[in-house]
């Protein structure tokens, strides 16, 4: 049963002193209470109150890492079952399978296509996270040489390794150990030999399950013989049963607190159909749902950018709002005599907006007003991006020290402002720039000072 952040706070030495860098330990154990932070960021709690607090502050769904230093990817460690109530934390691993049955040059552009494929957003480098490896032959041999290839053709890879055969997996377990991979292939016929491969090697290990059923008793079995670090397969292979057994899965770990099935859900839209583009579609409706990791059959540019998109919306904090910090962003390298535009602070308005300028090849600069997050026209309703203000942020900016003229360019959707601004700012030549980013380039090429 979850502590409150007085029963933690009992359990703390009372200190004060900061060095979890939150200023008071009844700060501190609030926070462990809303699973915020970890209990081991105190260094003065010692291991029996760490395991403790630990166990009873941890998220339903358990929090599994794999890999190491700036490789580290975490799955898990959801609370709720919809963003709304609070957020969802850790997003949806997206891996691409690799099999001994591939010959070299598929296996080659598969790990080519995992390296080159990256797209930036808002800020954010999106790309694929894992390779999971499979022991397709049942041939230790084989297998260890294709996670040592994988391993050698991408650094950062983090690994899932697959098989069966507890040897086979002990074998690709001792070459990948430094990468902290997945194990993956427990199923009641092996459970016992399985967990002893990721108990020597301190690595999670996967479930695979003929259906949920099952695999709710071969996690039983792992959890009972100490294993703490699982990841579920329910052997669902049709979207309309992975989606069933992911929602079962989520809901019964939040809601009844059911320890077999809180754990990180893997799925594997690359078995549920030979189409990419409902391989894609489904893997869209498991990220959206509860999917811990997915496994498609391969990385394609324009399969995978949407999903790398949707998993960016669906794993942002709605209570957040995305945000760049006000300021005056010099574009291109801008001199005196460069073109002065401003707009809100709404994180993907300025990287839009920021990206047409730059493409327009025109030096500029950049003025963003903190708006809390809120986009343009939404800004300006809520009463944060109106005359008066984008007036005392001109003032105060210090832009009228960086540029000879007195230009400056609002949003088109800013229009009705415009006369209000000139009064705000009767030392400046108010222009209506474009209602859409992408007319920025012909409108910034054309422009010239007016006085
Ligand atoms: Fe309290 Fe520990 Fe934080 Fe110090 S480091 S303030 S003792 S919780």
């Amino acid at each position: 049963m979850a502590l409150t952040g007085i029963q933690i706070l009992k359990m703390l030495p009372k200190k004060n002193c900061g060095e979890c860098k939150i200023p008071t330990c009844l700060a501190f154990a609030m926070k462990v209470a809303a699973g915020q932070i970890e209990i081991g960021e105190c260094p003065y709690v010692d291991d029996e109150v760490k395991n403790t607090i630990g166990e009873a502050s941890a998220p339903p769904i358990r929090t599994i890492k794999l890999g190491e230093g700036d490789t580290t990817f975490t799955i898990g460690g959801e609370t709720c079952l919809f963003r709304h109530e609070k957020r969802f934390e850790n997003p949806t691993g997206i891996a691409v399978l690799i099999t001994t049955e591939m010959d070299d040059s598929a296996v080659a552009s598969r790990i080519e296509n995992f390296n080159k494929l990256e797209y930036e957003r808002v800020g954010v480098l999106m790309r694929a996270d894992l390779i999971a490896v499979r022991d397709a032959k049942n041939d230790a041999a084989s297998f260890s040489a294709l996670v040592q290839k994988v391993m050698d053709g991408s650094a950062r890879a983090n690994l899932i390794l697959m098989s069966e055969n507890p040897a086979n997996l002990k074998a690709a377990a001792e070459i990948a150990k430094s990468r902290k991979p997945l194990l993956f292939g427990a199923t009641s016929a092996n459970a016992k030999d399985m967990a002893a491969v990721a108990q020597e090697y301190g690595l999670p290990l996967g479930v695979k399950g003929a259906n949920i059923d099952d695999a709710v008793g071969v996690s039983e079995e792992l959890l009972n013989s100490g294993l703490k670090d699982l990841v579920i397969d329910t052997g669902a292979r049709t979207i309309r049963a992975a989606l069933e057994d992911n929602v079962v899965a989520r809901r019964s770990a939040i809601t009844k607190k059911y320890k077999p099935l809180g754990f990180p859900i893997v799925t594997f839209p690359c078995e549920m159909t030979d189409d990419p583009l409902m391989e894609a579609l489904i893997a869209s409706v498991l990220i959206a749902k509860y999917a811990g990791i997915i496994v498609l059959s391969d990385l394609q540019g324009e399969t995978l950018f949407p999903l790398l998109l949707e998993r960016l919306n669906i794993f942002t904090d709605p209570q957040r709002p995305m945000v760049v910090e006000e300021n005056i962003y010099p574009l291109s390298g801008p001199g005196e005599n460069s073109p002065v535009l401003i707009t809100c602070n709404f994180s993907l308005t300025y990287f839009i907006v920021s990206g047409e300028i730059e493409s327009s090849k025109v030096p500029s600069w950049l003025l963003i007003k903190d708006t809390e997050g809120l986009s343009v026209l939404t800004a300006w309703a809520a009463g944060k991006f109106g005359a008066d203000l984008i007036a005392q942020f001109i003032n105060k900016s210090g832009i009228g020290d960086k540029v000879k003229h007195r230009d400056l360019i609002i949003p088109g959707y800013l229009a009705t402002i415009k006369g209000e601004l000139e009064e705000e700012l009767p030392d400046w030549n108010i222009l209506i720039g474009p209602r859409e980013a992408g007319h920025l380039p012909a409108f910034l090429k054309e422009w010239k000072p007016a006085k």
